[in-house]
């Protein structure tokens, strides 16, 4: 129980984490001691490496049609508060 409740503060802590940490924005870097936790963190929880590679898909597709036209940044925004509402599951 206590491990769960652990793994679940942990999982969110991560969520909030794994944007910042793919984007890899210079603006908003994790610290060394972030990375590796959230480095350990995905690495044993199935449900956080699912979202993370759920942002890497969005992330290439964007890439992919940013590479066809212009980029609106704001559509871009408007994925990840996508993605983020999804994380946090207030979609679905
Ligand atoms: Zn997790």
């Amino acid at each position: 129980m206590i491990r769960a409740l652990r793994m679940m503060a942990t999982c969110h802590w991560s969520a909030r984490r794994i944007q910042r940490y793919l984007d890899s924005d210079p603006a908003a870097l994790l610290d060394p001691d972030e990375i590796q936790r959230l480095e350990a963190h995905l690495a044993e929880c199935e449900k956080c490496k699912a979202v993370a590679a759920e942002y890497r898909q969005i992330d290439s597709a964007l890439s992919r049609w940013a590479a066809r036209r212009m980029p609106d940044p704001r559509s871009v925004t408007h994925m990840h508060e996508v993605v983020d509402r999804l994380v946090r599951g207030e979609l679905r």
